[in-house]
């Protein structure tokens, strides 16, 4: 009887992993199916195996039994065994596109030939060999069987052989090693039919299995990841979206902003002055949401950067306790201040984000508090060279509930919003917040009592300068008027309506500058023989970049003029990045009239004058008339671009684009170049809508289309209707024009 001992150990092997595996919650896929079935066959052979050789030990007479009971193991086997192949030719096609059909067919195949097999191993003799101490059975039925099993065992091999990628997993190495085992296991058993090892290789089997692919653990983990993958790019395609989304918007707002500050300027009664400001304080707010945005964008993709410089600390705190005090205006709120008077006066960090955190949290304060008090307190702690500043901001506002002080750093959440339905906000500032504490190392913690109020109280290390403010270089508010009439000023930038804008805001100063659409167009200029006395430049420019146009700039001898970074692509400490990159300086967009201001003092004389109002002398004797008449929804245009004056420009613009843009499309039309041809045809469509020439903006569309879509035949077919379309287009503009 020894040789019980090894199904025994395979019986008590399958008993433990069925245990394991169906005590536990599994993860529904085919494979943990198929995994199942073959750990119930592996058991019901250990069972049929034990108990084959017991009853042939204790009453050898039984033989029919016995030889029963040894067929319906050998069909427990065979099943098995079809199980491994069906469970490893699904894993082999499950990524492939028709995978699913291909395994339908391969499970019909071979389940007709598993059950021919079984019908084989069933009506073929078997033979029992019985001494008294061994057992074992062979004959034509156990052949058949091996037969059978060989078959499926290089069926295996050649599913892994032929798909070798989705095997190249390490965790699939048991399946290497069971086609090497069962090969010698199946010749050992030809060999040596008394070694009864099938049943405890099956048992074996599914152990390696389970401990490396089919652990419902590791199955629910590896579940999980794919999960969180899919939330995460989700996630992250989300804020994308957001970030672009806020980019965009920057630019319209640079326009809203940029005309109504110079509108400002303009002699206006007193009510359109207010409405403006009413636009400007929309705008600002607008503004603020769209930054909120963007930052939270830059810190979940960990590009926010903290940029340390040194600063006021005194002017820090009061600049923002005058910004609080503008944002409670008329609310019935004292607010409180207490600066410590031993703050040191120069400290060295981010004080841009400083300042950002400490309004966000009074902000909070003035919104969330409908009467009472804000108190605003900053505390020192100073150790050695470290100043640590404990800033607290408290109010007898609405409070926080328990539960929500947990969630309350989460982006996007907010709280009470029945009570708060007419407060502004988006959900973002303390999730800002907070990330800027942690991004400096500093602390924040939050007390509330839900109806009475809150405290926040945040602490941030900063180091000592040991300087006198007056060694810091501030920027000082003038309120001196300045003007640089004939200034030579070189604005740089692909939008139109954002050098419209430039040109606004610079009339206020006297200078009418020269305007470039693209990098190239500046370099020109420059090689040309131009010369200007500030060179404001736009970063984010399709084919050469404003850094790239700079650089290129610096390898033109003598070049020496001044170049302003002017970028919507920054909210704040930008402006060290773009000086290390040999900017002179820096503006962010929307222009901020104060910062144009100083820059343009920095680098301009300042001489009086007015400047001539040439061009809108020229337009009187044009007659809009005409072009109406002719198709040109001339409104709808000077609604886009403002005014006829930029109308008038874009046109020009337009007419000297179409001498290279007409060529270059015929040319890449006839090199079959798609792409090229959809390019050009995307900037006819854009300029034909801003003049307001609708067939002609369509008709572009249309070829744009086409191009993307590699339709050459389109193309082809309609490219003179296109061309005629222009040509009539730009004879009517050079009449209107007077050309
Ligand atoms: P927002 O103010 O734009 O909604 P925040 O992230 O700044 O976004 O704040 C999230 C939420 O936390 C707010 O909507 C508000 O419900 C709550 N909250 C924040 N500060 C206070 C405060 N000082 N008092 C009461 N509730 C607050």
């Amino acid at each position: 009887m020894y040789n019980l001992y090894i199904p025994v150990c395979g019986l008590f092997c399958a008993l433990l992993l069925c245990i394991c595996f169906f005590s536990r919650k599994r993860v529904k896929s085919k494979e943990t199916k198929l995994f199942s079935v073959m750990l119930i066959n592996s058991l019901i052979d250990s069972i049929l195996m034990v108990s084959i050789i017991l009853i042939a030990y204790l009453n050898p007479e039984q033989v029919f039994l016995i030889k029963l009971l040894n067929k319906l193991d050998y069909l427990q086997f065979l099943f098995w065994v079809w199980g491994l192949f069906l469970y490893i030719y699904y894993i082999s096609t499950k990524n492939e596109e028709k995978g699913d059909t291909r395994y339908q067919k391969a499970l019909q195949y071979t389940g007709g030939t598993t059950i021919l097999g079984s019908i084989l191993i069933l009506i073929s003799p078997v033979q029992i060999m019985n001494t008294g101490k061994t057992m074992y059975s062979y004959g034509q039925s156990s052949n058949i069987l091996y037969a059978f099993c060989l078959i499926y065992i290089l069926f295996i091999i050649l599913a892994i052989f032929s798909n070798r990628k989705s095997f190249a997993s390490k965790k699939y190495l048991p399946f290497y090693v069971f086609a090497a085992f069962a090969v010698v296991v199946l010749l050992l058993r030809i060999v040596n039919p008394g070694l009864v090892i099938v049943t405890a290789v099956l048992a074996y089997c599914n152990l390696v299995m389970y401990f490396t692919i089919e652990n419902p653990d590791i199955r629910m983990l590896e579940q999980l990841n794919i999960e969180k993958e899919r939330a995460e790019k989700a996630n992250r395609a989300k804020t994308d979206f957001l970030s672009n989304m806020s980019h965009e918007i920057r630019t319209p707002l640079n326009a809203i902003v940029g005309f109504s500050q110079a509108l400002m300027e303009e002699d206006l009664p007193e009510s359109a002055k207010e409405e403006i400001e009413d636009i400007l304080t929309s705008s600002n707010n607008l503004l603020e949401i769209v930054n909120g945005i963007l930052d939270i964008s830059k810190i979940e993709a960990n590009r926010l950067e903290i940029i340390n410089t040194e600063y006021n600390s005194h002017k820090l705190m009061s600049d923002i306790q005058s910004l609080i005090k503008g944002r409670i205006g008329e609310k019935p709120l004292e607010f409180r201040t207490y600066i410590d008077a031993s703050m040191p006066p120069v400290l060295y960090g981010d004080y841009v984000r400083i300042k950002q955190i400490i309004v966000n949290l009074l902000t909070n304060a003035v919104k969330y508090t409908k009467e009472g008090f804000v108190e605003f307190k900053v505390d020192t702690v100073i150790q050695e060279d470290i100043c640590r500043l404990i800033i607290s901001v408290e109010d007898s506002g609405i409070g926080i509930k328990t539960e929500d002080i947990d969630k309350l750093f989460r982006k996007f959440e907010r709280f009470e919003l029945e009570k708060n339905i007419t407060t502004e906000g988006t959900g973002l500032g303390l999730a800002i917040t907070k990330s800027l504490v942690e991004l400096m190392h500093g602390k924040i913690v939050v007390q509330s009592i839900y109806g009475k109020g809150s405290k926040f109280t945040v602490a941030l290390d900063q180091r000592i300068v040991p300087k006198k403010v007056e060694e810091l270089e501030t920027a000082k508010e003038n309120t001196d008027t300045f003007t640089s009439y004939g200034a030579r000023v070189l604005v740089v930038d692909d939008n139109k309506i954002n050098l419209k804008v430039a040109s606004r805001l610079l009339k206020n100063y006297q200078i009418v500058p020269d305007l470039a659409l693209s990098g190239q167009e500046c370099l020109d200029k420059i090689l040309e023989g131009n010369t200007y006395d500030l060179i404001l430049m736009d970063d984010m420019m399709p084919r050469m970049t404003g850094t790239a146009t700079l650089q290129n700039l610096k390898k033109i001898i003598g070049f020496q003029t001044p170049v302003v970074a002017l970028t919507a692509n920054a909210i704040s400490g930008m402006r060290e990045k773009y000086l290390a990159n040999g900017f002179q300086d820096y503006l962010s967009k929307p222009i901020n009239q104060n910062e144009l201001k100083q820059v343009l003092q920095k680098y301009l004389e300042k001489k009086e004058g007015t400047m001539e109002e040439k061009i809108e002398e020229n337009h009187s004797k044009k007659d809009v008339s005409y072009l109406k008449e002719n198709g040109f929804d001339v409104d709808h245009g000077i609604e886009l671009l403002s005014d006829l004056e930029t109308y008038e420009m874009t046109m020009e613009d337009f007419l000297e684009e179409s001498k290279t843009r007409i060529p270059k499309m015929q040319q890449f039309k006839d090199a079959k170049d798609a792409n090229n041809y959809a390019i050009l045809a995307h900037a006819m469509k854009s300029d034909a809508k801003y003049l307001g020439i609708n067939s002609l903006a369509e008709l572009s569309l249309a070829h744009e289309m086409a191009g993307k879509e590699n339709r050459m035949d389109f193309i082809e077919e309609h490219y003179q209707e296109l061309m005629d379309e222009v040509e009539k287009n730009i004879s009517i503009m050079k009449n209107y024009l007077g050309k």
